[in-house]
């Protein structure tokens, strides 16, 4: 089993690319916020010139479709087919595994690198307490109908307080779906999480402890690597002798909403801080201060946005330094 610290690259493209922000779920830590993201489905035109407008000549780039639920979106299977014939290196759709308007039979394994299902417990009752109720069958059924078709599948577990006690169940449920890849996420608190809309719990209190994470994400990722599940996770913690880089400046990274706005930070995404925007369906940057601004400086404590939102996971020393750095949220392990 090998371990992997996936580096940052300027070379490779990654286009998160929010179709739509509708779902059909109200999960408890959506970071989706109509307030900065809009309610906007896009048309499929628009879709189109947008990806076209996000390859770069030479370049390879990677796209994943995402919503709200993107499989809401009736010409999904369009604007896949046009990924596919622009070039783009691998294609991906994020789905709460209700899978809508029969996408898996207008798309085929050909054009379509990876189902990723998102499941955020190993049990009905945790998973659809944080996803509603019905979720968790309804991701399982998902799950069944790509992989006896042939998808490459990929499940995302968003880790908190409230189903990190499920986490290390999950591999052999995986292994026994028959799912690729393993997508272990630490909860933001961005969106619903931040206790902007219908978040009851304390954000704080839905995060979980450096101690908790690291005594037990390695060693869950270790388990499902061992089934042949290739499995990621971010790394969060950065020793003081490892180096920081802020994905900002060192990776060439777009978070597209229906709005317009397209963020180089996922963490940036609740405020009107977008470097870009898609103006007469051409990317353009944006004037005033901006994400960009907060990338280059330089501070202790290492990722700038993180020490502006989610303080909690923080820890200094008596002098008044931080007992370690966290890392851009973009950093990932990979075990397999
Ligand atoms: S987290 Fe995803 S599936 Fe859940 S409500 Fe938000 S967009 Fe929908
Ligand atoms: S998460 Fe932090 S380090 Fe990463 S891109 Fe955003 S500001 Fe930079």
């Amino acid at each position: 089993m090998k371990k992997k610290t996936v580096s940052f690259s300027k070379k490779s493209v990654n286009v998160f690319f929010h179709i739509l922000t509708r779902c059909n779920l109200r999960c408890r830590h959506c970071y989706i916020n109509p307030k900065a993201h809009g309610k906007k489905t896009l048309p499929i035109n628009v879709i189109e010139e947008w990806l076209s407008a996000l390859l770069k000549k030479k370049q390879s780039a990677n796209v994943i479709f995402l919503g709200g639920e993107p499989t809401l979106h009736p010409e999904l299977p369009r604007a896949v087919k046009k990924a596919r014939s622009l070039g783009y290196k691998s294609i991906t759709i994020d789905t709460n595994g209700y899978l809508f308007n029969e996408i898996l039979k207008k798309v085929s394994p050909m054009e379509l690198d990876f189902v990723s299902f998102s499941m955020d417990g190993a049990t009905k009752q945790t998973n659809d307490g944080i996803r509603g109720q019905g979720s968790f069958d309804a991701c399982l059924k998902g799950i069944r109908q790509a992989v006896s078709i042939g998808f490459n599948t990929s499940l995302i577990f968003t880790v908190s307080s409230t189903n990190i006690h499920e986490l290390a169940m999950m591999p052999p449920l995986l292994e026994d779906l028959g799912i690729d890849r393993f997508f272990i996420q630490v909860i933001g608190l961005r969106g619903n999480s931040a206790g902007s809309t219908n978040n009851k719990t304390n954000p704080a209190n839905i995060q979980v402890s450096k101690k908790r994470w690291l005594d037990l994400i390695p060693e869950v990722a270790r388990n499902a690597a061992g089934r042949g599940i290739i499995t990621t996770y971010p790394k969060v913690y950065l020793r003081p002798e490892e180096r920081f880089e802020c994905a900002g400046l060192v990776a060439d990274n777009y978070f597209i909403f229906p709005n317009g706005r397209v963020y180089r930070c996922p963490l940036c995404e609740d405020f009107p801080i977008h470097s870009l925007m898609f103006e007469d369906n051409r990317l353009k940057s944006t004037s005033g201060i901006n994400e960009e601004d907060l990338f280059r400086l330089n501070i202790p404590e290492g990722c700038v946005m993180n020490r502006l939102i989610q303080p909690e996971n923080l820890e200094y020393t008596a002098e008044g330094k931080p007992k370690h750095k966290i890392a851009c949220c973009l950093l990932k392990e990979e075990v397999y």
